[in-house]
């Protein structure tokens, strides 16, 4: 094992939609209306499995349309990288892992991140539930900048800024994510070196306060140099096909369903 961790297994991009989701509600946009399904992005989450542990990053809205179209059955862990809405309110659907599973689910995030999802979920922590399977058993603990352990695998952290919102990211031995940034601080991008995949923020084409647009990414990416890097939390101004032909060789947008595998 080393610090940076091991590399997956597998990686399933569940979700590559920025907050709205791709299409937006009543948006009539060439790509809102586009046929190509890799223009329809639900909000933004990632499945990981690495030795033998099955982490979830975010539980989006669409959690439960995620899990059942790409086949996610268990899951061990849920990891947050911050508190807002389209990474956090699908957190009910964590009762289907709980019965799955026989057991509570852990959830980790900085200690910030879950004092909020508990303030956003005040009855999945109280006491007061008509039958068990009414709210989610959950047991959180925080986690740092520090790497850490979920089962066998070890996580390391790397802290971003998302606007100005301390928010994680994470790196699994040869992979790494991060979504939901527009500041890589210097010892963040210590973390990054060495890495065969990379999925990065890239909201839009025009600048955003919080989020890296794609000009900003993209050279955001060759300072990184993954070997490939994928963009996340897309908004509907970028359209699949048109927006990769434009893109630097070993760059592309995700897509939901996006599987990567590691030799
Ligand atoms: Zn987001
Ligand atoms: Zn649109
Ligand atoms: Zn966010």
């Amino acid at each position: 094992m080393t610090l940076r961790g091991d590399t997956p297994e597998e990686v399933i991009v569940l979700g590559s939609g920025t907050s709205h989701g791709v299409p937006m509600i009543g948006c009539d946009c060439r790509v809102c209306t586009s046929a190509d399904p890799r223009d329809r992005r639900t909000r933004t989450s990632l499945f990981v499995r690495t030795a033998g542990v099955r982490i979830l990053i975010d539980t989006s809205p669409e959690l439960r349309l995620q899990c059942v179209a790409h086949g996610i059955k268990m899951v061990d862990v849920v990891l947050y990288t911050h508190h807002h809405a389209d990474h956090v309110v699908g957190l009910d659907d964590l009762r289907r892992f709980n019965w799955l599973m026989r057991t509570h689910m852990v959830v980790r995030g900085t200690v910030e991140t879950l004092e909020r999802v508990r303030r956003m979920f005040p009855y999945a922590f109280a006491d007061d539930a008509d039958y068990p399977s009414a709210k989610p058993s959950l047991v959180m603990e925080p986690i740092s900048d520090v790497p850490f352990q979920v089962g066998a695998a070890t996580v390391l952290p790397i802290p971003m800024m998302h606007g100005k919102l301390p928010v994680l990211g994470f790196r699994f031995g040869r992979f790494a994510y991060c979504t939901d940034c527009n500041f890589i601080p210097a010892e963040s991008l210590d973390r990054l070196k060495g890495l065969d995949v990379l999925i990065l923020d890239a909201l839009r084409r025009r600048p955003h306060p919080t989020h890296f647009n794609l000009e900003q990414a993209v050279e955001m990416a060759q300072r990184i140099g993954a070997e490939r890097t994928y963009f996340t939390h897309i908004a509907h101004e970028l359209g699949h096909e048109e927006t990769n032909a434009d893109l630097p060789d070993g760059m592309a947008l995700s897509c939901d369903g996006l599987t990567l595998t590691f030799d």
